[in-house]
């Protein structure tokens, strides 16, 4: 591929171009009718300048020097190699000066603009008028004739002027690339060019036109290459304008035609001055169409992406009363809910919104040409909400003037729901976080419970709600080593029922359970802030007395007997009498167990003694120990 394109660069394009220049030039010089062998129709340089238009600065040297030897070939059966050394100089000079001055002006250099047309004329009639000024001057040295600088100057010029005018736009045309044409655009082509061939033929056939009057009817071949323009573009026209330039100059060097004169210089004149006009008007009209073309083609994409895009796209005339709307694509005529056409020569807000702040700040934004962009809360004609979002912004002419306005219209509904959902759904999850909250709070204080009956368990006896043995020594520890501290006295009283088994066994377990409670109740009645009353097991209960002696402890211990055995408002079901044993605090000594030993020998000893009676440790002597 890469080889290929090397190929062709190298060696296929300049040989072309060589050969080119060399049959250009070859006819030129045959074409030369003028006795002073002046060529009136030079090909060759039409054949360079396309080529140095073309390919790159690089290679220019190579096709120059290519050139040269053709003009050499070329020229030297009918010149000197003087001569024809010097009018290689004025070509290739003319050439460059050509090529550099319209590559100043672009690059690639195409014809498809009018700007470069109207270019590659001034370059081609400065640069030619140049390159006859010196080419004249070769003639003028060295051929002896009659013919006076000025007119090898102007046939010169024209001469070059018309071999580039119409051979470098062909060349560019068709090498520059272009679409191919369809089936029905190459039958036209083939019609066009049978058509030109006949009618060239046709008016360059009738006898020489020999007056002074202007020779109109070569003009009628005009709309030819003009229809060529038209439907083939710069290609066309410059393939029709070769076509009808060929037969004129071999009809009016034959003297045939309404170009041909009463001298050769005139027909010569006549002829270039013709085929000069009819190319480049052809061909200015072919740029002119196509650079038309492009901006259309431009303009209707943009009309096309305008159409198809989602948002609401309007313009309104702000040169009009109450601005009315000029266009509006599909997008808006959708959110308006009416078609496009039913739009036009309407105001942009006619009664349909509801969200009045920004249906009146935006047309009062429009008439102070301030862009906008202003939330609109619509309802549409079947009464739906519509939210959206309207952009304005002035459109200017060429002098700042505002002449319309733009606005853009973009559908928020979609997203004001979605707000909608995501407010929902988050005043959801706050609910439920704080019912969660809540729970968790409920749970913690069932908990709490939940513990403190946990430890009420621990510490205290569930039948009769006195405190168990554990929780009982617990505490009196901390209330002996307390009264040792500070020296206060402390007795305890232990009591139990007597006969408990026959209770039981007489009236049933359960009333002996009733008989605990009643007796805890009792017991519990009769209790200051700081005692401490426990049950140690069975039927046997205990009684702290901190800060008291023996004989407060005494006397506490017969008035709980008496009311026990008196059984009264107690709720006991059955009658009982219980025996209690005293002991106190001794020595510094003394702990719990020492306490709670001495109490259980005193209790012993009010069992041996017929119950129902309290005993105090140390003994009496009416109160005297078993055995003792
Ligand atoms: P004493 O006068 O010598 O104390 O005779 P007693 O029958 O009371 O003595 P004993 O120790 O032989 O009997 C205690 C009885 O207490 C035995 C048991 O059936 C009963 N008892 C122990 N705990 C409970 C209890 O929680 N509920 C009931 N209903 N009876 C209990
Ligand atoms: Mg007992
Ligand atoms: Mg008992």
């Amino acid at each position: 591929m890469k080889s290929k394109g090397l190929l062709r660069h190298r060696l296929l394009f300049p040989l072309a171009t060589g050969l080119g220049y060399y049959l250009g030039a070859v006819l030129g010089v045959a074409a030369s009718s003028m006795s002073e062998g002046i060529s009136i129709f030079w090909l060759p340089n039409g054949i360079l300048l396309a080529a140095l238009l073309m390919v790159p600065r690089r290679d220019w040297p190579l096709y120059l020097a290519l050139a040269v030897l053709a003009e050499i070939a070329a020229d030297l059966p009918t010149f000197t190699l003087a001569q024809a050394l010097g009018f290689a100089a004025v070509n290739l000079f003319e050439c460059l000066l050509a090529a550099w001055l319209l590559q100043r002006v672009a690059r690639p250099f195409r014809l498809d603009r009018l700007r470069h047309v109207a270019l590659f004329g001034l370059v081609l009639v400065f640069a030619s008028g140049l390159a006859a000024l010196l080419g004249a001057s070769i003639y003028s040295l060295s051929v002896p004739a009659a013919t006076s600088f000025w007119t090898f100057w102007m046939i010169w010029w024209l001469g070059d002027g018309l071999g580039v005018l119409l051979v470098t736009p062909l060349l560019l045309g068709w090498l520059q690339g272009a679409p191919q044409p369809s089936e029905r655009r190459r039958l036209e082509a083939v019609a066009l060019f049978a058509l030109t061939l006949v009618f060239t033929l046709w008016i360059f056939s009738q006898p020489a036109h020999l007056g002074d009057s202007f020779p109109r009817r070569a003009f009628l071949l005009l709309p030819l290459p003009l229809w060529a323009a038209v439907r083939f573009g710069v290609r066309g026209a410059a393939s029709i304008g070769l076509l009808i330039a060929a037969i004129a100059i071999t009809a009016s060097v034959h003297g045939l035609g309404p170009l041909a004169a009463s001298t050769s210089g005139i027909t010569v004149l006549l002829l270039q001055e013709y085929l000069a006009v009819q190319a480049f008007t052809s061909l200015a009209l072919a740029a002119l169409l196509q650079e038309l073309q492009d901006r259309n083609e431009r303009l209707h994409i943009r009309e096309r992406a305008i159409e198809a895009i989602n948002d609401g796209v309007v313009i309104m005339d702000a040169r009009a009363p109450g601005m009315p709307i000029v266009f509006a694509n599909p997008a808006f005529a959708a959110m308006a809910g009416r078609p496009a056409d039913e739009l036009l020569g309407r105001p942009l807000f006619q009664n349909e919104g509801t969200g009045q702040a920004g249906h009146v700040a935006v047309p009062d934004a429009l008439r102070e040409g301030k862009p906008t962009s202003t939330p609109l809360h619509s309802l549409r004609q079947d009464g739906t909400e519509f939210w959206s979002e309207l952009r304005t912004a002035p459109v200017r002419d060429a002098r700042g003037q505002i002449t319309h306005h733009v606005a853009i219209q973009h559908d928020m509904t979609e997203v004001k729901r979605n707000e909608a959902d995501l407010r929902a759904a988050h005043d959801e999850l706050d609910r439920l976080n704080r019912e969660l909250e809540t729970r968790v709070e409920a749970r913690t204080h069932e908990l709490q419970l939940a513990n403190q009956y946990l430890e009420e368990l621990a510490s205290i006896d569930h039948l009769t709600g006195a405190s168990n043995r554990r929780h009982f020594l617990e505490q009196a520890r901390i209330e002996i080593s307390r009264a040792k501290r500070l020296g206060l006295a402390l007795s305890v009283i232990m009591l139990d029922i007597d006969f408990f088994k026959s209770v039981n066994d007489r009236f049933g377990h359960e009333t002996g359970d009733k008989v605990l409670v009643a007796l805890a109740a009792t017991i519990h009645a009769t209790l200051r802030g700081g005692d401490i009353f426990a049950r140690l097991g069975g039927e046997e209960f205990i009684l702290m007395l901190p800060g008291q002696d023996l004989p407060d402890a005494f006397q506490m211990a017969e008035r709980l007997r008496l009311l026990i055995a008196q059984n009264e408002g107690s709720g006991c079901p059955v009658p009982i009498t219980v025996s209690a044993g005293v002991a106190r605090l001794e020595k510094a000594a003394d702990e719990i167990d020492d306490l709670l030993r001495r109490a259980d020998q005193a209790l012993y000893q009010a069992k041996k003694q017929g119950r129902n009676q309290v005993c105090v440790w140390p003994f009496t002597p009416q109160n005297p120990p078993d055995g003792a």
